[in-house]
Parts: C-alpha cells; structure tokens; sequence
C-alpha cells in the first residue's frame, strides 16, 4: 500500500513519515529544494519560487515525483504531493487503488511557533524544534553530526501567511476528491510526535 500525506505546513507530516521506515518517503519539497541547491538553471527558477511561498507548476511537480516512483515492490509515501485537484487526478492513474490518504488535521494558529522554530539538518533531513526538540550540540545534528542546522526561508514569518493560505485555497478540493473516493483518514495533528504516530498506527493498523 502506499500513503499520501496531508495537511498545513508544519502539521507533523514529514515527522511521522521519517517514523516509519517501511515506506520509500517522496517528499516533492526536499527534491525541489535539492534542485534548488544545486544552482542548475531550473533550481535558480524553483528558488525564486519556493523561498517567496508559492507553488511550482503541476508539470514540474509530477516531473519531480515520477522518476522515483518507478519501483513496484516499494510503498511510497508522498509528503507534500499532491497540493492540487489537478496533482490529484495525475496522481491517481499511477497510483491505481493501492492508496490511503490521511488528513493531519490542525489549527493553523498552532503552527507559526513549529515553524519558527524548526530547524532541519541539510545533510540527513532530521527535523529539530528550538523549543520542543533542541540538538543535544547546539546547531548540530544528532543523526550525522552535520554542523549548521538550517532555517527555511519559508518557515519564515513574512512567508507563512502565505503557504498556510494557498494550502487552504487547494485543501477542501483535494479532500472533497480522496473523500468521494472513500480514501480519505483524519488524525488531529495537535499533540507530540509520539502521540500523533500512536493514534496513526492505530487508525491505519500499521
Ligand atoms: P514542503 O517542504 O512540502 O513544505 O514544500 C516546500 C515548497 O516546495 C512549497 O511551499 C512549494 O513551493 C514547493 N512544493 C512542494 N511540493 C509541491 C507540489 N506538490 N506542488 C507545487 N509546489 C510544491
């Protein structure tokens, strides 16, 4: 089976997805920030892009996606695609029936301080929070010992207004197409990791 993750950034998504090992994590936002730090001409494009909040288009989204789904005996996990109806339906075909989608439901006014806050490790993807999980080594990752631990340019206050309203302008559609298709799963997003991955492994009986 594969899953496809929803929900407002910062709503613990990519946190649950790197809990469960199983599952070959396609996250559209890493590839495209690893476009985007190679400095190739088309990186240059996605930079302007994705540090101002916006999305890139459908084409280069499922650009993004396709050459690293192309292996049947894995379950892909899909984190942050698809952010649109239309990302939906040319999802869907490729996909066939083997899906589950889940909703990681949570206010948007309890993100800003997740997002603020958050700090990934550019080399391995670990995930930080300045409050609620600090480095043991300040500004130094765990997993890999990387030193520099980096702030997104989105994850930044001027720039959040915006991802949260252009999620909530595409959200209700999206839900509307994996609900008819009686795919759809909820899980309140409000609470530790640990607590949202417990009530997730029960609901998909993981
Ligand atoms: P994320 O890491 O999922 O929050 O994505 C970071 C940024 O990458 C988004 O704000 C968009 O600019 C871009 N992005 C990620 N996934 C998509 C997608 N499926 N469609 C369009 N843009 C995307």
């Amino acid at each position: 089976m594969n899953l496809i993750f929803l929900g407002l950034p910062g709503s613990g998504k990519g946190t649950v997805a790197k809990m469960l090992p199983q599952f070959t994590q396609i996250s559209t936002g890493d590839l495209l920030r690893k476009e985007r730090d190679s400095g190739s001409p088309l990186g240059k494009e996605i930079a302007k892009l994705i540090d101002a909040g916006n999305l890139v288009s459908d084409e280069l989204a499922l650009q993004t996606i396709e050459s690293n789904i192309k292996d049947p005996s894995k379950q892909y996990l899909f984190d942050g695609f698809p952010r649109t109806v239309t990302q939906a339906k040319m999802l869907d075909p490729l996909l066939g029936d083997n899906y589950q989608v889940v909703l990681f439901d949570i206010d948007k006014n309890k993100l800003i301080d997740r997002l603020v806050n958050r700090r990934t490790c550019p080399k391995c993807g670990e995930i930080y929070n300045l409050l609620t999980k600090k480095p043991k080594v300040d500004n130094c990752c765990d997993v890999c010992n990387h030193q520099g631990l980096k702030h997104r340019e989105d994850d930044k206050l001027e720039v959040l207004d915006k991802r949260f309203s252009i999620f909530e302008k595409e959200a209700s559609a999206i839900v509307d197409f994996y609900k008819q298709k009686n795919k759809l799963v909820t899980i309140d997003a409000d609470g530790s990791s640990d607590v949202v991955f417990s009530e997730f492994k029960k609901l998909l009986k993981i």
